[in-house]
């Protein structure tokens, strides 16, 4: 037995979301007594490979299939199952990103596993075998029990961190058949919006709303997100006005996101934008209206006008890179 843990990676370079997908998978093989097999698609390099014994991985599948190396759902579920049956991993963990949303109930599928996505916690393995999710686009928790063999967990980015295991990994190649019905649908381009921070893989993200006025106003939210290492968000009617493009619409209806530090600068605070954005770890709050309902959700509040403020932000902040 063992639990196998699927890392995403682009242009060859693991996330960081799938280096705490491995952290994650370590602490449940510890408390399982068990240990932690990867699994890698597409075309990573062994000194890259290896750095997934850093968070605890004693064994990484290989899978180089060149049909595989932009993600192909169907295909890759297939894989990832194949592989949890040759390595007898009951427990397959992976992030819920993007990606793992589209997986993780194909993998479950394949493996009549039962599946709980959106895990914030490690989960209770005294007896039963429960795991904490978000629910109702993260306004409330719930714990789902697992009673089958085999379990599915996609883990919610930054809900576990990342967390250094010294392992030897030892690597070694799998290339289980790849069935041509599995590969109807392929990537045969992706074209990158920006070459800035990724925003659902974002640890800092530094979002506007209606109170910027206009489009012509984010330089000073785009300066503070440059100095932060940050990537920008909006607020729906934002987008809807095309101030800014539709990949920053954060929310019920947008991009679901779990920062560590979410800086919201003239947003109201609506229930369905903090549906996306309310299980970040720290929330700051800049608005001018001391009623705002964001402000509930705080952990930090300025209420003030927001061109006073994020400037002198900036000003500081430069100050003290300096
Ligand atoms: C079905 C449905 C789905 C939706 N999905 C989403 C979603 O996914 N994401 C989303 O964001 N919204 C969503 N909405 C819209 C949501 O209800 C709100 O209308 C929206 O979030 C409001 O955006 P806002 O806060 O930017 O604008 P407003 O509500 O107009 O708020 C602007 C805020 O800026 C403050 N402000 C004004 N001037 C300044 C200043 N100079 N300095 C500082 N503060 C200032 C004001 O006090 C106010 O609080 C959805 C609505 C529906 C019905």
């Amino acid at each position: 037995m063992s639990v196998l843990v699927y890392v995403e990676q682009a242009e060859g370079k693991f996330k960081k979301s799938g280096y705490e997908a491995v952290s994650y998978a370590f602490a449940i093989a510890q408390n399982l007594n068990t240990n932690v097999v990867a699994i890698s698609i597409g075309n990573v390099d062994s000194s890259e490979l290896a750095t997934l014994g850093n968070y605890g991985a004693s064994k990484v599948l290989n899978v180089g299939n060149p049909q595989l190396e932009k993600i192909v759902n169907q295909a890759y579920a297939a894989v990832i199952a194949e592989a949890a049956k040759k390595e007898n991993a009951n427990v397959v963990v992976l992030s819920n990103s993007f990606s793992g949303k589209g997986l993780a109930p194909r993998i479950a599928v394949k493996l009549n596993a039962g599946l709980v996505d959106g895990a914030v916690e490690l989960p209770q393995t005294n007896g039963e075998f429960s795991v904490k999710k978000t629910a109702f686009s993260g306004k409330a928790f719930a714990v789902t029990t697992l009673s089958s063999e085999n379990k599915v967990i996609a883990l919610n980015p930054n809900a576990f961190g990342t967390k250094e295991n010294a392992t030897n990994a030892s690597i070694e190649d799998f290339s289980p058949e790849v069935k041509s019905s599995d590969l109807t649908a392929m990537v045969k381009e992706i074209i990158r919006a920006t070459d800035k921070v990724s925003l659902p893989d974002a640890e800092i993200v530094v979002s506007g709303g209606r109170g910027l006025k206009g489009p012509e106003n984010w330089g000073m939210v785009e300066e503070l997100a440059d100095l932060l290492g940050a990537a920008t968000a909006c607020s729906k009617p934002v987008s809807d006005a095309d101030w800014r493009p539709h990949s920053e619409h954060v929310g019920q209806t947008g991009i679901a996101i779990s920062p560590n530090l979410y800086i919201a600068i003239g947003i109201s605070g609506a229930i369905q934008h903090l549906a996306g954005v309310s299980s970040s770890k720290v929330i700051v709050v800049i608005n001018k209206d001391p009623e705002a309902p964001f402000f509930k959700v705080a952990d930090y509040g300025i209420v003030g006008d927001a061109f006073e403020v994020v400037p002198k932000i900036i000003a500081a902040l430069k100050n003290h890179k300096a």
